[in-house]
């Protein structure tokens, strides 16, 4: 198994959750939590944790009302896991509130697309607002504004401790993220309240919004001169002032202990020839596939049934495989055309693919092993690199082996791969936003192939598409920077300049891909 190392236990300023201890940590939480459900092959996933390291950085301080985590769902030990959460798409936000009694999936608090760091902190704030009086975390104090008529019983008590006000307007969340910033501080309590009552505010001497105004230990009063009205200037002023203190840290929750030590195991490289198609790399795709991406489905029907019986029946003909797996291919392909049902449990599938194919000796490893697609780093490459492999795989079968799909009700339809692939990605690819992407090119464009060689050639320049797109992106492996493939090393013959411009030579590029993707070019090295 790979070890979560987008995120790192102890290092990055939040909780990296695991199969043996999210259950734990989330039921009964004297705070709420806001957990990512992510996976560390999703480019999205990868190019997306910078903001959420920051995120968990900036409200570091809100820990005992709101806590970050992240779960890893790319790993197969946390896959059932996923399972039971109802994950289907990474990155999956979901909200959990104090306090639950029991187990829950958590909410999907206001899942928008906008995920920018500051979005998420007020959707983490309009949660703990909206938590339901009778569990709301201890350590989370009110939030909402203090009555104008309350505002002056502030100033009438002696209270021993600082009382900072914000003033804003009612769509500001500053007052929120200073009083959250303040909760692990003691000698000082932070209200905030709104500029309704202008004639309070004049008294006060308030003449724009936000403004923080004090009331001292001793009594004295007076606003707060800093240089910006911003959120962090009005922290860490009061955190700053004399006598205001963090408390101690044992009133902190218990950090979870990690029921497992990381996996610090270091794969020894492998060496590979990238000229070969590896079958350990698309055996290693299989099995993610079957055992962990689909699998996060429970219940298959209706659309994604079909789109998983095509995708079997297609494959089970053109998967260029050795035999103990494309019988295994064969027999789950018999096995659900058998099945009338219109509903199958895809513990069901599991269990064929997993017990019953065992027990009569045909079977599909059952860990990954990366050889063309390792990366230089555990959370790059992989599966997405294996499943892009797979299926231009398949688009050269059709285009070499077109007789293969006799009989299957798609022997006649040059697009077949693709619109199987097309399918497959919508309803069971693990990254949304890539799905969504490689949906609009295929709206675009898919309808104009009209033969099994344009559908070779309609994958590769779809996925140089890609490769563009994703050039110098973070889920770039450095090793295996992002090019316009195949590059001239590889295939001189596919290269031309035209009046000084690079061209393509398609007719090379085809016999190129019919070469590299066919069985003669397949390399069983690697594999048990
Ligand atoms: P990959 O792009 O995965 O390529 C794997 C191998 O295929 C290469 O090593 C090379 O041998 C071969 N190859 C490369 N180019 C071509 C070509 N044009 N034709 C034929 N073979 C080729 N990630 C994102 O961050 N954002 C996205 O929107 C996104 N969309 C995706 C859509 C799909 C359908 C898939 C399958 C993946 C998507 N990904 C996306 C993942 C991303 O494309 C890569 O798979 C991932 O970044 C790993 O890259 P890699 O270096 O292993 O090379």
């Amino acid at each position: 198994a790979r070890a979560a190392r987008l995120y790192r236990p102890g290092e990055d300023p939040l909780a990296v959750l695991e199969a043996g201890t999210v259950r734990r940590a989330l039921l009964n939480a004297s705070a709420a939590w806001v957990v990512q459900f992510y996976s560390s092959s999703c480019g999205h996933c990868i190019g997306f944790a910078p903001t959420w390291r920051a995120l968990a950085g900036d409200v570091r301080d809100w820990e005992p009302a709101i806590r970050i985590g992240v779960l890893d769902c790319g790993e197969e030990d946390n896959y059932e896991t996923c399972k039971e959460y109802g994950i289907y798409y990474y990155p999956t936000f979901r909200y959990f509130k104090a306090f639950t009694k029991q187990f829950t999936t958590g909410e999907n608090y206001k899942a928008g697309s906008d995920r920018e760091l500051q979005t998420v902190r007020q959707m983490m704030i309009d949660f703990l607002q909206n938590h339901s009086q009778d569990s709301r975390p201890p350590a989370c104090p009110p939030l909402d504004p203090v009555p104008s008529h309350d505002i002056a019983t502030l100033f009438d008590k002696n209270n021993h401790h600082y009382t900072a006000i914000v003033f804003e307007s009612n769509s500001s969340y500053v007052g929120r993220e200073v009083i959250l910033d303040l909760i692990q501080y003691e000698n000082i309590v932070v209200k905030r309240a709104l500029n309704s009552d202008k004639a309070f505010l004049e008294k006060l001497g308030i003449t724009s919004i936000p403004s923080c105004y004090l009331i001292y230990p001793n009594g004295s009063h007076g606003l707060i001169n800093i240089l910006k009205p911003l959120r962090s200037f009005f922290s860490s002023y009061l955190k700053s002032l004399p006598g205001v203190r963090r408390k101690l840290l044992s009133q902190l929750p218990i950090p979870i202990k990690q029921n497992k030590e990381e996996s610090t195991e270091i794969k020894q490289w492998k060496e590979f020839d990238k000229s070969k198609l590896y079958m350990a790399d698309l055996e290693s795709g299989l099995h993610y596939l079957l055992r962990v991406e689909l699998a996060t489905h429970k219940m298959l029907e209706g659309a994604e049934l079909k789109t998983f019986k095509d995708f079997v029946t297609v494959i089970a003909k053109l998967f260029p495989g050795r035999q103990p797996v494309v019988k295994l291919l064969e027999t789950l392909q018999e096995w659900l055309v058998s099945l009338p049902l219109d509903k199958i449990p895809y513990d069901a599938i599991l269990d064929l693919v997993n017990n019953k194919m065992r027990i009569s000796g045909i079977f599909l490893t059952n860990h990954v092993q990366w050889v063309g697609c390792q990366g230089s780093r555990p959370e790059l490459r992989g599966y997405t690199c294996s499943l892009w492999k797979l299926f231009h795989t398949l688009t050269v079968q059709a285009a070499v082996r077109p007789k293969a799909l006799i009989n299957t009700g798609f022997e006649d339809n040059p697009q077949v791969v693709l619109q199987m692939m097309r399918r497959y990605i919508q309803h069971f690819f693990g990254c949304k936003a890539c799905a969504q992407h490689f949906e609009e090119m295929a709206k675009e464009s898919m309808d104009s192939v009209k033969t099994l060689d344009k559908a070779v050639l309609w994958l590769w320049e779809k996925h140089n598409v890609v490769n563009n797109r994703l050039a110098g992106d973070l889920s770039e492996d450095p090793k295996f920077p992002k090019v316009q493939w195949p590059t001239p090393d590889l295939c001189p013959a596919c290269h031309e300049e035209i009046k000084g411009l690079h061209s393509w030579n398609e007719a090379q590029v085809l016999q190129f891909l019919k070469h590299h993707y066919n069985n003669e070019n397949i390399l069983y090295k690697y594999i048990e």
